[in-house]
């Protein structure tokens, strides 16, 4: 790739959309925070750790994402977790990001609901005052758990509403399609909450059609698989639902074998407002503009490509209009437009 480009990548500015807030841990702040905590790790080193982050397929890195999680116990911790990304997404022109987090890896715990959205959302309104940079809160259901202990989790969000945005549906997909949630989703949807879901990742296409049908969800999160369905497809791209794609995480966890065997631009040709996230960054192996770097090298992209992959991540960002236009007017400037 040339420079240019490689430049206009990182420089640009850009909205990251799915990112899980545990995902960002780096083994070095999980070492940290297990040594302030007093938990201990089964992994002896940093480089131990890290050796085990060669996954074979979703469940084989949920293992090890959720005991990376076990060394969050204080408010503190979840603020210094999500400062940690914050500064990197800054690093890497992220003008605006929306978070997602698990409540329920650590309530089951027991650790209280307000000290893990407390501590997130302290650090984004850090971010906010420092850099400008917006973010915010979408709270997601594990869906490997039952829909009764989703309601459960949504009880207890509820005095925090303010701090959140949207509803997520996260973990194991394979099993749990998106109708076990169908009532809390729409017990969501009164609340005013956006909704979004992860489908179409391992599970099928039919994954993703009931998350619109069912769930009314406004984004897809992944969505690669919608290819192998052709009215799908022509669905996703007239309504013009996002996907919020994942290119180091789908090679990772073999979706696909090899960047170059990504799926990116079909997706593109196709017409569907598609996005570049990092996912769980610590874990796959890139921030954001990994991410992008990664997938311009391996697949024939160019600057026309990266202009309309950053304005879809403002296009499908839960952004008021007014942060949008100041956001699409900056990039519009940066390419020149
Ligand atoms: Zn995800």
């Amino acid at each position: 790739m040339d420079a240019e480009l490689s430049n206009i990548l990182r420089q640009m500015p850009k909205a990251e959309l799915h990112m899980h807030i545990e995902g960002s841990l780096e083994p070095e702040l999980i070492f940290a925070l297990a040594e302030r905590n007093g938990v201990s790790l089964k992994y002896a080193s940093v480089d131990e750790l890290r050796r085990a982050y060669a996954f074979k397929d979703l469940q084989s890195f949920l293992d090890i994402y959720y005991a990376g999680a076990s060394v969050l116990l204080t408010e503190q911790d979840f603020y210094d977790m999500t400062w940690a990304y914050l500064q990197r997404a800054h690093a890497d022109n992220v003008r605006h990001s929306e978070l997602f987090f698990d409540p329920q890896t650590h309530t089951e715990r027991g650790v209280d609901f307000g000290t893990v959205v407390n501590g997130i959302y302290r650090a984004t309104q850090d971010a906010q005052e420092k850099w400008g940079l917006s973010a915010s809160l979408i709270m997601c259901f594990l869906r490997h758990l039952s829909e009764e202990e989703a309601f459960a989790t949504l009880e207890l969000a509820l005095p925090y509403r303010d701090k959140i945005i949207g509803i997520g549906l996260d973990s194991s997909e394979l099993g749990h399609p998106p109708e076990k949630f169908a009532r809390v989703f729409a017990r969501c949807k009164d609340l005013g909450l956006h909704l979004v879901a992860h489908a179409g990742e391992e599970g099928p296409p039919e994954y993703i059609r009931t998350a619109l049908d069912l769930l009314q969800v406004e984004r897809i999160d992944h969505g690669v698989r919608c290819l192998e369905d052709a009215e799908l497809t022509q669905r996703l791209a007239r309504d013009r639902i996002p996907l919020t794609v994942c290119p180091l995480s789908n090679i990772k966890l073999r979706v696909f074998d090899q960047a170059k065997d990504h799926n990116m631009v079909q997706l593109l040709d196709a017409g569907l407002v598609v996005t570049v996230n990092s996912d769980d960054p610590a874990y796959f192996g890139g921030y954001v503009n990994e991410n992008f770097l990664q997938m311009f090298a391996a697949l024939p992209l160019g600057k026309d490509h990266a202009y309309r992959l950053a304005r879809n991540s403002f296009e499908a960002s839960f952004i008021d209009q007014p942060t949008r236009q100041k956001y699409l007017a900056e990039l519009d400037a940066f390419f020149g437009r």
